[in-house]
């Protein structure tokens, strides 16, 4: 602004408007500058004062503010540290007094007084007890054989019971020797040495008593739920006493439905019984041996039980229906006994015992012990095991003898009963049937098959020195194949007819068991078909299409389902006569539904609608008698040969059937393929195959002699 004006100055040689205004401006920045240079000369004055002032006046000021800040806060200290001083003094009489009235506290203290009203105080009311009771709607499908909250004694649970019954007597003692253990270690720790600490020492003591008091009360409970369960598993049992446990599921026929048909009707109804599926001895074999009977059975079932003094010997022997009279002896080996069935089983033994009083003994294998049984009809059919005392004698409940034999003379002669609980009387020994034969009758010759449950032999009978074929039962076989294997024998003992293979009698007096049949020389058909395929003539193959028809005809009328023919299931006899054999899988009912799976099923036999659902009836064996026909005029030809089970089974639910085999005439075809309806209705019986084949044969010349 100076250079302006004095640029101004110059040029307007110091006058006008314009050198007034820029002085004017000059001396305004002027001002300006020369202010701020004051302020700035004073604050410079101000700061070098304050420098000065802080370091000999402010500095040593806030080091003197803090000294006396340290020397307040040790005044303090020190007056604190005064009154503790004055306060913790163990000599005055207030300190002293004060730990006096602490002590007299202390020593007022009793635990017991301390929880006095604990329960009282704590105590709440428990929740309602849960009540555990039997459903009984669980069980109201079982036809009476479960009842509420009763144990089940049968044939399937007996063992299982006896287990439980020993494993409950185990844990109850095991349990009484933990509480005896645990008892004997607390007195030791009671009579312990006690320790310098006797304080610690009752502690620890009253610790460990106070544990074992919880253990031998968990013990105790433990032991009270094993020992109801051991009462009500040990009552079940000696309910049963030496009964043998009753079967579970007795599928056997109905013994009042045998009663009915048999002495009401005299002979009996052939349908009625055939469909029961037991023998009619009366119409197989004529008379058998005469039964055992005394003079005067009594007529009522409950007889009352005689004293073994009091009546004396009852007369054992008697005559029975004009035979002669046949006597109870104790001078024969058991096994020699009249009454005595060996190992037949108790599925047959029930069908022998119709009436109350009638009785047999027999053997049964439990648990690989071979046990002896008496066998009573007393309301139902009631098993008794022979008990053995540790003197080796035998007995039920009442005295013990040193033979079988004469326990049952006991019994018998004495009117007691076998049990107090059973009642069962014995009145009438029922002897072996006659087809029961003793294994020693039998000398097996030379093996001529195999068998599902054995070896089939060529065998000699030692009376009549007539061939036989025997079917033996491996021994080494559970109980229910046994069972199985006899079901063959059950069947086949009713039947006699030409085209039937006959049976002669079972072997199971022991082991191994046996079925005796009638040798049929030419093996089974199948074999015979292979071997001699070129030698047969259609007519020789029509005859015996027409046998295999009568045989099933006559199974037919007896309502006995095959299930499993099939030319392998048939044997040729002489002059070729086809007879239908192994009736392993047979059922006597109109019609059987399989419920246990198909395990085994001959696939290319079988009728679709047993495949599909199971239901077997006479129009299942009209399919088979069509493979078998085939079988034959294909002369033992494989059927559905290159296919598989199920590829048969499929192409024949989409219509497919073999075509004939070679040279088979055209009626016989015709017959097949109706045989193979799909629809069982639409197929004939085994009557109207019949009387198509024998019209046939005629045609052919054949002779049926
Ligand atoms: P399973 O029924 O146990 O299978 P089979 O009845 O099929 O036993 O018999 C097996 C074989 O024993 C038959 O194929 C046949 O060769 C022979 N066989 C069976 N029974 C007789 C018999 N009564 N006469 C001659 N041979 C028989």
């Amino acid at each position: 602004m100076r250079c302006k004006f004095e640029e101004h100055y110059v040029k307007s040689g110091r006058g006008g408007r314009k050198l007034d205004d820029v002085r004017d401006k000059y001396q305004k920045a002027c001002r300006k500058l020369h202010l701020t240079h004051n302020e700035y000369v004073l604050l410079l004055c101000e700061a070098v004062e304050f420098e000065k002032d802080f370091r000999t006046v402010l500095l040593p000021g806030l080091l003197e503010h803090q000294q006396l800040l340290q020397e307040a806060y040790i005044a303090t200290w020190k007056q604190i540290f005064q009154e503790i001083t004055s306060n913790s003094d163990l000599t005055s009489e207030k300190f002293r007094e004060i730990q006096k009235r602490i002590e007299t506290s202390l020593e007022n203290i009793k635990p017991c007084d301390e929880y006095n009203d604990f329960t009282d105080k704590h105590k709440t009311t428990p929740t309602e007890p849960v009540k555990f009771t039997f459903d009984e709607s669980l069980v109201e499908d079982s036809a009476g054989k479960l009842l509420p909250d009763q144990l089940t004694v049968d044939n399937l649970t007996v063992e299982w019971l006896r287990t439980k019954l020993n494993d409950l007597e185990a844990g109850i003692k095991e349990n009484q020797e933990k509480r005896t253990a645990i008892r004997g270690s607390q007195e030791g720790l009671a009579n312990g040495k006690s320790s310098p600490n006797q304080e610690l020492n009752n502690r620890l003591s009253t610790a460990s008593v106070d544990i074992s008091r919880k253990e031998i009360n968990e013990l105790k409970c433990q032991e009270r739920k094993m020992l109801k369960q051991t009462e009500l598993i040990r009552s079940a049992l000696n309910e049963l006493g030496c009964e043998e446990a009753p079967t579970a599921c007795d599928l056997s026929i109905d013994n009042q439905t045998f009663i009915t048909n048999s002495s009401e009707q005299g002979d009996a109804a052939p349908s009625a019984v055939s469909k029961a599926g037991f023998f009619e001895p009366h119409r197989m074999f004529g008379l058998l041996r005469k039964p055992f009977r005394r003079k005067s059975a009594p007529s009522s079932p409950v007889a009352p039980p005689r004293s073994r003094g009091g009546a004396g010997r009852r007369e054992s022997g008697a005559a029975s229906e004009g035979g002669d009279p046949v006597a109870l002896t104790t001078n024969k080996a058991l096994v020699d006994e009249e009454w005595f069935h060996g190992v037949l089983p108790r599925e047959e033994v029930v069908r022998l015992l119709t009436s109350d009083g009638d009785f047999l003994v027999r053997e049964t294998t439990r648990n690989d012990e071979c046990q002896t049984v008496l066998s009573v009809c007393w309301g139902g059919h009631k098993h008794f095991i022979v008990q053995t005392t540790n003197e080796g004698h035998f007995r039920f409940e009442g005295p013990a003898f040193p033979s079988i034999q004469e326990l049952i003379l006991y019994q018998y002669n004495s009117g007691s009963p076998v049990t107090g609980r059973s009642g069962a009387i014995l009145h009438k020994p029922i002897p072996r049937e006659r087809w029961e034969l003793n294994n020693d009758d039998v000398i097996l010759n030379d093996k001529i098959g195999r068998g599902n449950f054995g070896d089939v032999y060529r065998a000699q009978l030692k009376n009549s020195n007539d061939m036989v074929a025997v079917k033996t039962c491996r021994v080494t076989l559970p109980e229910d194949h046994k069972k199985k294997f006899l079901q063959e024998g059950r069947i086949l003992k009713q039947y006699d007819h030409p085209n039937i293979v006959k049976l002669i009698g079972i072997c199971v007096q022991k082991q191994p068991i046996m079925i005796v049949m009638e040798l049929v020389p030419g093996g089974s058909l199948l074999t015979f078909l292979r071997k001699k395929s070129s030698n047969l003539t259609e007519a020789q193959l029509m005859k015996m299409c027409l046998d295999a028809a009568a045989g099933m005809r006559y199974l037919e009328s007896k309502n006995c389902i095959h299930r499993d023919l099939a030319a392998r299931n048939c044997l040729v006899g002489y002059n070729n006569v086809v007879k239908i054999s192994d009736f392993g899988m047979s059922r006597e009912e109109e019609e059987y539904i399989v419920s246990d799976g198909m395990k085994q099923i001959p696939i290319k036999w079988t009728a679709p609608e047993a495949l599909n659902f199971g239901k077997y009836t006479s129009l299942c064996d009209v399919w088979s008698y069509g493979v078998l026909a085939w079988e034959v005029f294909a002369r033992g030809g494989t059927p559905y040969s290159g296919m598989s089970n199920s590829k048969a089974r499929e192409k024949i639910d989409t219509g497919y059937r073999m075509p004939a085999p070679e040279n088979t005439p055209d009626e016989m075809y015709r017959l097949m393929l109706r045989c193979w309806e799909y629809k069982p209705e639409s197929r004939p019986n085994f009557e109207q195959i019949y009387s198509v084949v024998e019209t046939l044969c005629a045609a052919y010349r054949v002779s049926f002699c």
